[in-house]
């Protein structure tokens, strides 16, 4: 086995946490998604243990506002994005150990902790700035009631956290014409008093961390990370709201209008999701190993626009805990936490040359995808053609030929050409004979993809490694196409040339198992294997000691029979005639999508 020289380890694998204010589309989930869960896949295989967390994001303005334009409570519309979001990633077949949510009570827990012990190092300080009150009843005015004109890019509709036009984040008193939301009425800025957190005390403790990553992370990943370093500012991390996690300090605790920023509780989503999911386990303790043990690693998997929250924010927040930064410290109560290994980040994908955009729907949701087209055949095409190293275009044209030329065309051919010659002509996985030259190749080719494949998979390269997986069938079809087994009289020799096949076949549903799990284990079972080959997430309803219910996504991983090596094929092992591994696409496809974008 190729990894049996390296020891097991402990990786925590974590995609980025979606914000629940609505279904997800294929955009969304080629940046955070499916290149973690095609990385956790392998270093399952691989023989590490691997704990993959993460849950809906529902804190924040926007989810507010939108609760109030629809006339529900903000946990009402969290819930419902909850669900339907847990559904979407259960779909796709995202290998979560605990999907969960940051309204729990233990994600609100872990988050005070946290605050707590960046407060007891220093590296938060209050500061007394501007907050709107409205002067017909004197209290305060949310950031979301309050609107005025950006004063950065001049857009008229900018909230008082936030403009959505140009994505910066704003105080309300930085507003042009600020008025109220309510009634229209000019707010009145009274001082008050909010909490920052001291990014400058970690400049040299930053610069450090990431000045090792040097050749290890994605270059543009890095050059970004070491930019933001150059001009590092205290960051604001609460908030006039009151939908959040409460400032865990006397005096703060109860008052209803100071809450937690939402990117602050965000970004420890990780690790509260890792303390839950020990809980549920049974080992309240056993997070430790992914967080404390100083050979554990942990990659973190997004889409461009947030990689300052996880190779910046979060470092720092885990460096101040830690009771590293320039003001010293100690580390808080849980004890030393460790440090991203790697941010992996992706870059955008548009849709038939438009930016995805679900409020001018230039979109296809997750769900309506799936309802239309096998989940492996968008996992093969955000592997082979996703947005890794640059912005790249999704086209249904693309789509369909992806599909049709490579899944159905090459793959689905190898398997089903193979497999229906030696079911009709043995009913089982024939012996082989003496092997020629042109056997032993083909079985060493396919042989030696498995570090090939493995190592490009261990390095988050998901094209270069998919591409070398499907170039071992190619080369699988090409053999079968020169040793034209149907025209071989001498029955021993087709043996042998279908054996040879089947065994390439079983190769290569191993190493695509990362990116095609679904038909991986039909593969498996086709084969005449038994169990599960590669296993699936659920959907389970939990809630927290009597708390209302909630679905998380999770599975049982260790049913798997998956390893990342080659398994000598059993002759004599029968074999049915085989189905249709994939389907393929008609042309009119490519016009009924195209007419949907059109519609909408
Ligand atoms: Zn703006």
């Amino acid at each position: 086995m190729s990894s049996s020289s390296s020891q097991s380890r402990h990786i925590l694998t974590a995609p980025a946490w979606p914000y629940a204010n609505g279904p997800r589309h294929i955009g969304h989930v080629s940046g955070f998604a499916l290149p973690c869960d095609m990385f956790s896949r392998y270093q399952r295989m691989a023989g590490n243990q691997v704990l993959m967390v993460s849950g809906t994001d529902e804190h924040g303005t926007p989810i507010q506002v939108q609760a109030d334009s629809e006339g529900v409570s903000p946990r009402e519309l969290a819930d419902r994005y909850n669900r339907v979001i847990a559904g979407d990633l259960q779909a796709l077949g995202m290998s979560y150990d605990l999907f969960t949510r940051t309204t729990t009570r233990n994600h609100y827990a872990v988050v005070q902790e946290i605050f707590k012990g960046l407060y007891d190092n220093g590296y938060i300080f209050p500061k007394t700035t501007l907050g709107a009150i409205s002067p017909s009843t004197g209290r305060t005015l949310p950031d979301r009631y309050i609107e005025g004109t950006c004063p950065i890019c001049g857009y008229d509709g900018a909230r008082g956290d936030q403009c959505d036009n140009c994505g910066n984040q704003l105080d309300p008193v930085d507003l042009i014409n600020p008025r109220s939301r309510v009634n229209g009425e000019v707010p009145r800025f009274v001082e008050t008093e909010h909490f920052m957190l001291d990014l400058p005390a970690f400049t040299d403790a930053l610069g450090d961390y990431l000045r090792a990553k040097q050749g290890e992370w994605r270059p543009n990943v890095l050059k970004f990370s070491l930019n933001l370093l150059e001009d590092l500012q205290p960051r604001a991390i609460s908030r006039d709201l009151d939908w959040g996690v409460p400032v865990p300090l006397e005096g703060w605790r109860d008052q209803p209008n100071k809450r937690l920023y939402v990117w602050f509780d965000a970004v420890v989503g990780y690790f509260s999701a890792s303390v839950e999911w020990a809980r549920r386990s049974g080992d309240p303790d056993a997070w430790r190993a992914w967080w404390q043990d100083p050979q554990a690693l942990s990659y973190y998997f997004m889409g461009k626009d947030n990689i300052v929250f996880h190779s910046e924010i979060w470092p720092a927040m885990l460096l101040g805990y830690n009771g590293r930064g320039d003001k010293g410290g100690e580390p808080g109560s849980l004890g030393a936490l460790n440090l991203p290994t790697e941010v992996v980040s992706s870059e955008f994908l548009t849709m038939e040359g438009r930016k995805f955009s679900s409020s001018r729907q230039v979109v296809i949701y997750v769900r309506d995808f799936l309802e239309r087209y096998d989940v492996d055949a968008l996992r093969y095409y955000i592997a082979v053609a996703g947005p890794e190293n640059q912005d790249t275009d999704f086209t249904w044209q693309h789509f369909r030929e992806r599909n049709n030329n490579e899944l159905v065309a090459q793959w689905g051919n190898l398997v089903n050409r193979s497999l229906n010659m030696a079911a009709k002509e043995y009913g089982a996985i024939p012996e082989a004979g003496e092997l020629t030259d042109a056997d032993r190749a083909l079985l060493e080719r396919s042989r030696a993809a498995f570090d090939r494949v493995g190592g490009e998979l261990g390095r988050s390269r998901f094209k270069n490694a998919v591409t070398e997986a499907f170039d071992v069938v190619r080369e699988a079809n090409g053999y079968l196409s020169a040793q034209e087994p149907w025209k071989t009289e001498d029955k021993t020799r087709k043996g042998t040339i279908l054996h040879v096949a089947l065994q390439v076949v079983d190769d290569a549903k191993t190493l695509l198992t990362p990116f095609l799990p679904k038909s991986s284990d039909k593969v498996h079972t086709m084969l005449g294997g038994e169990g599960v080959w590669a296993a699936m997430p659920e959907i389970r309803e939990v809630d927290e000691e009597g708390g209302p219910s909630y679905p998380v996504v999770t599975g049982d991983y260790a049913v798997e029979r998956a390893r990342w090596e080659h398994r000598p094929i059993r002759p004599g092992t029968p074999l049915a005639k085989p189905k249709p591994l994939f389907a393929k696409l008609d042309a009119s496809i490519v016009d009924e999508e195209l007419a949907r974008l059109e519609e909408s």
